[in-house]
C-alpha cells in the first residue's frame, strides 16, 4: 500500500514537472499555456500591426501566449466583425454592409475580418491559445446587443470553436443571453461593478477588470479565489503594473505587452 503510494506520488510530480500546459480553471477540456499572458487585441505592437488583425492573432499564437483577445461588432447587414471601435475607416460599422466595410483594408493590407475568418485563423496550428472573444454592446441597444450575442455563438459552433472560446463583454446582459443558449460557456465580466459571489451566482466564470478596480477592491482578489473563478485584469502594460499582478496571483493578464510578461514567465 505504502508502495503504491510512493509510485502514484512520483507519477504526479513527474506529470506535474512534464507540462508545458495545464488544464485551466474552467469547464474546458482544452491544455492551454501555462503563461499568464493574454495578447490585447492580438500581439500587435511589439511588430507594428494592425489591432485585432489575423497577423496579430497567429503572432499571439506563435508567442505561446495563453489567450488572444479580440472585439466582435456586427454590421448593416448581420456580418459579424472584427474590431474594436464603432467606425472602420470612418465607416459606422453597424450601419454600413460588409462589402462596403470591405473595400478600406487594414494598414498591413488584410480584409476587415469577419468572426468566421479569425476563428479559422485562430485554429489553425494551435494547441496552447485560447480565443478570448469580446462582444462589444451594441451601441443601437439591447435588443441588437441580444441579437449579436445569439449570432455570435451560432458562428462559434459553426466554426468548431467552442472549446478555444471564452466570451468577454462589459454588457452583462450580453453575457447572461450566452448563458442561456449554453450554461456551459466560459464567460468573464469586464465592467468591474459585481462582486466575485454575484458573478458566481450567475455562473459567469470570471472576473476581468480593469487594474484600478482590483486596487479600489482588494479583497476581490480573495475572494474571487476562494469561489474558484477565473481572475483576469485589464490592460496592464507597465513593468510594476505587472509585476504587482503577478505576486497577487491573477491567472490571467490582460496586456499590449505579452513579449515582456512571457519572458517574466520563463
Ligand atoms: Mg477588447
Amino acid at each position: 500500500m505504502q508502495l503504491l503510494k510512493i509510485i502514484s506520488a512520483a507519477l504526479a510530480l513527474m506529470l506535474f514537472a512534464g507540462c508545458s500546459v495545464t488544464q485551466v480553471k474552467s469547464s474546458s477540456p482544452m491544455l492551454f499555456a501555462s503563461n499568464k499572458a493574454i495578447a490585447h487585441r492580438g500581439a500587435f505592437k511589439k511588430n507594428g500591426f494592425p489591432e485585432n488583425s489575423i497577423a496579430s492573432l497567429r503572432e499571439a499564437i506563435r508567442l505561446g501566449c495563453t489567450g488572444s483577445e479580440f472585439d466582435v461588432r456586427m454590421t448593416a447587414d448581420e456580418v459579424l466583425v472584427v474590431n474594436h471601435d464603432p467606425h472602420h475607416a470612418g465607416m459606422d460599422i453597424e450601419k454600413t454592409t460588409y462589402a462596403q466595410l470591405r473595400t478600406k483594408p487594414l494598414s498591413n493590407g488584410e480584409e476587415l475580418p469577419t468572426l468566421e475568418a479569425y476563428l479559422k485563423a485562430g485554429l489553425q496550428d494551435n494547441k496552447s491559445t485560447r480565443l478570448v472573444l469580446e462582444i462589444k454592446p451594441s451601441p443601437a441597444g439591447n435588443e441588437r446587443g441580444q441579437l449579436l450575442a445569439q449570432r455570435v455563438w451560432e458562428q462559434v459552433r459553426k466554426s468548431k470553436a467552442g472549446t478555444w472560446v471564452e466570451y468577454i463583454s462589459f454588457d452583462y446582459a450580453i453575457l447572461t443571453k450566452l448563458l442561456s443558449l449554453d450554461p456551459k460557456v466560459v464567460t468573464h465580466y469586464l465592467n468591474g461593478d459585481k462582486s466575485p459571489a454575484d458573478l458566481q451566482t450567475a455562473g459567469v466564470k470570471g472576473l476581468d477588470y480593469n487594474y484600478k478596480v482590483y486596487q479600489q477592491n482588494p479583497q476581490w482578489i480573495n475572494d474571487a479565489k476562494a469561489l474558484g473563478l477565473i481572475l483576469n485584469v485589464w490592460t496592464v502594460n507597465e513593468p510594476s503594473q505587472v509585476e504587482w499582478c503577478i505576486r497577487q496571483g491573477f491567472d490571467f493578464i490582460t496586456t499590449n505587452e505579452p513579449e515582456y510578461l512571457l519572458q517574466l514567465s520563463r
